[in-house]
């Protein structure tokens, strides 16, 4: 007999964010959001009911998977904090942009009409993992680091100062590509090691871990 999974909600968030200048002007990231797609897709195979919350990608929607397109840090912030209501889970995929411009200029900015260097102040955006951790309600939740050296140590760092109960960590490998090697800390202690996998595969481990916390 097919073991039976419980039901939960589950929200993802995938890709990148765009944080504008003016209108066709923008910082971002080299995310391809395949990560989060792939997490969405699985949970949603496995039966729950998914909530993506995605970036400026061109993937198409997992099937059985509810989808909000949002474009800056600000606007993924509020869309994943009205999609928790009710929610058990909540994986953090997207590559969110730490940073935005002060202004945000409504016609296209003429920076070379000045003499002289251009700058643009940039203010820190929130921090949505660490803010949505603190939400009340009983929740999973799992976060990624993406580390370039000393990964280990950093991972646990943020998993800590964000409140999550797993973190992901992965490096730059990771982006674009169709593989990734993890390591799946848990605040339980917990470390399992993923080498060189398709991101379809390990969305499925990541979704499996559901299975083993109470609803
Ligand atoms: O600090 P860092 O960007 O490495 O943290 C990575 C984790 O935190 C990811 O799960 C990412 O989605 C999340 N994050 C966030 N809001 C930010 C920056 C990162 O939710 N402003």
């Amino acid at each position: 007999m097919a073991e039976q999974r419980e039901r939960r909600k589950i929200v993802v968030s995938a890709g990148p964010t765009r944080e504008h200048v003016d209108p066709v002007r923008y910082f971002s990231n080299e995310s391809s959001g395949r990560m989060g797609f792939a997490i969405a897709a699985a949970a949603a195979a496995a039966g729950h009911e998914v909530l993506l919350v995605a970036g400026p990608v061109s993937l198409p929607t997992p099937e059985g998977v509810t989808r909000v397109d949002v474009v800056s840090a600000l606007e993924m912030l509020a869309a994943l904090k009205s999609a928790l209501v009710g929610a058990q889970g909540l994986i953090m995929a997207a590559a969110v942009a730490d940073y935005r411009p002060v202004v945000l200029h409504k016609g296209k900015w003429k920076a070379k009409e000045g003499d002289g260097p251009v700058s643009i102040d940039l203010v820190e955006s929130p921090d949505i993992l660490a803010t949505l951790a603190k939400e009340p309600g009983e929740r999973l939740v799992i976060g990624f680091a993406l580390e370039t050296s000393d990964g280990e140590r950093r991972a646990l760092e943020k998993m800590a100062r964000k409140g999550t109960d797993y973190i992901v960590l992965n490096s730059a490998a990771a982006l674009n590509a169709a593989s990734t090697t993890v390591t799946i800390l848990g605040r339980d202690g917990s470390k399992v090691v993923h080498e060189d996998r398709p991101k379809e595969w390990v969305a499925e481990r990541l979704v499996e871990l559901f299975d083993r916390t109470q609803a």
